[in-house]
């Protein structure tokens, strides 16, 4: 079972890594352009409030296409490269990924600032892919893990 997941995710990083390429030479997604999808609209998976100053981390380990990125307070999620598989969302220990037409309307703001922060962090360094000490600073409302 360990395998077959592991090769799983191995195929769907490759896909996403083929189709890298693709999506930077066409017009974003999100703006309806020649590269976007069949679909009304895109949608991506966004984190929210509950990450900041949190930062478990566990989220980044499972995801296939390498969407994380963070700053010193919190992870973000691109939405270009987000396949919604929602592999991240059961690996959150406080619930902060929703789907971005489910968000709660006390964190709708996070759906642009998950995209903003992704992009300007992108251009400063890579997605962060591997599990690191959770921050657990003064503003981590979130539960702790058991
Ligand atoms: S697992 Fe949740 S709290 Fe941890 S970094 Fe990911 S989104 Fe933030
Ligand atoms: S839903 Fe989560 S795990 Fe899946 S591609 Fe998007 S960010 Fe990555």
């Amino acid at each position: 079972m360990q395998l077959a997941l592991t090769e799983y995710f191995s195929v769907i990083l490759r896909f996403c890594r083929m189709a890298r390429p693709l999506r930077k030479a066409a017009p974003s997604r999100r703006q309806g352009g020649v590269g976007s999808f069949s679909k009304e609209r895109a949608v991506a998976y966004v984190v929210c409030e509950p990450c900041r100053d949190c930062k478990y981390t566990d989220c980044v380990t499972v995801c296939p296409c390498e969407c994380f990125y963070q700053d010193g307070r919190m992870l973000y999620i691109d939405p270009e490269p987000c396949i919604d598989c929602e592999a991240c969302v059961p690996e959150c220990p406080v619930e902060a990924i929703h789907h971005d037409t489910r968000v709660p309307a006390a964190w709708q703001n996070y759906v642009a600032l998950n995209a903003q922060r992704s992009a300007a962090l992108k251009a400063e360094g890579g997605p962060i892919t591997e599990r690191q000490e959770p921050l657990l600073g003064p503003g981590c409302t979130g539960r702790l893990r058991g």
